[in-house]
């Protein structure tokens, strides 16, 4: 099935790169599909999952992990500060982190349940006005501020322009987590898996290359 075309294609291109095999894992990404596509990838044992939507999430995956207690959920769309209580109950790892208001928020809640998500900052690579996303040559201070409010940043993602390479994307995105001394790196869409994989992503996140396109009515 197509889970196993897209497994297969990163750990060819892991191969072919001289990266280790398994080093980018595969959030497949659920969101909008029909839960029956859902269920069938859950049964041929894949566990790790994104969605963008918080109230879309909360819908699905609370009863999909009574059956399928060790899924992995990370969130890849924007947060809203008034839901990051229900994210922060809902996903084991946050890739949105965009905004000090949202920093300070999750640092507060973490402080007062005793309970944080892992957590990565979303880099607007493509300095596009409309998209959610710190700007690259505020990363390094946005990071110190996570960093002063308790904050342990683990990872970095982006979605590159659509008309334009993302492996320049990839390369940046790369750059920036390195001189931060960031390991994780989340990149890489249907379109582009390999070309992140070569580019170092430790997570791509793909939809459509395992789901089918996805259709909204
Ligand atoms: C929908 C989405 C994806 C997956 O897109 P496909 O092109 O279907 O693989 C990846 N990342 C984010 C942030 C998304 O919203």
């Amino acid at each position: 099935m197509a889970l196993n075309d897209v497994l297969q294609k990163i750990r060819d291109e892991e191969k072919r790169v001289g990266r280790a095999v398994g080093a980018t894992r595969l959030v497949a990404v659920s969101k909008v599909q029909p839960l029956g596509r859902v269920v069938a990838v859950l049964d041929d044992g894949h566990r790790l999952f994104g969605e963008n939507k918080v109230q879309e999430a909360a819908g699905k995956w609370p009863d999909l992990r009574e059956k399928y207690n060790d899924v992995v959920l990370h969130l890849i769309g924007p947060l809203q500060t008034n839901k990051a209580r229900q994210a922060m109950e809902l996903f084991d790892v946050i890739e949105t982190i965009d905004r000090p208001k949202l920093a300070r928020t999750i640092a507060r809640l973490a402080e007062e349940t005793g309970h944080c998500p892992r957590l990565f900052v979303q880099v607007n690579t493509g300095e596009e006005e409309q998209k959610a996303g710190v700007m690259p040559e505020d990363v390094d201070a946005f990071l110190a501020e996570c960093r002063d409010l308790g904050l342990r940043i683990e990872g970095l993602m982006c979605i590159p322009p659509v008309d334009e390479e993302p492996s320049l994307h990839f390369a940046l995105l790369a750059k920036i987590a390195k001189r931060n001394g960031i390991e994780e790196l989340s990149m890489g869409m249907s379109g582009d898996f390999e070309r992140a994989v070569a580019q170092g992503a430790t997570y791509v996140r793909v939809g459509s290359a395992i789901f089918g396109d996805r259709v909204y009515d």
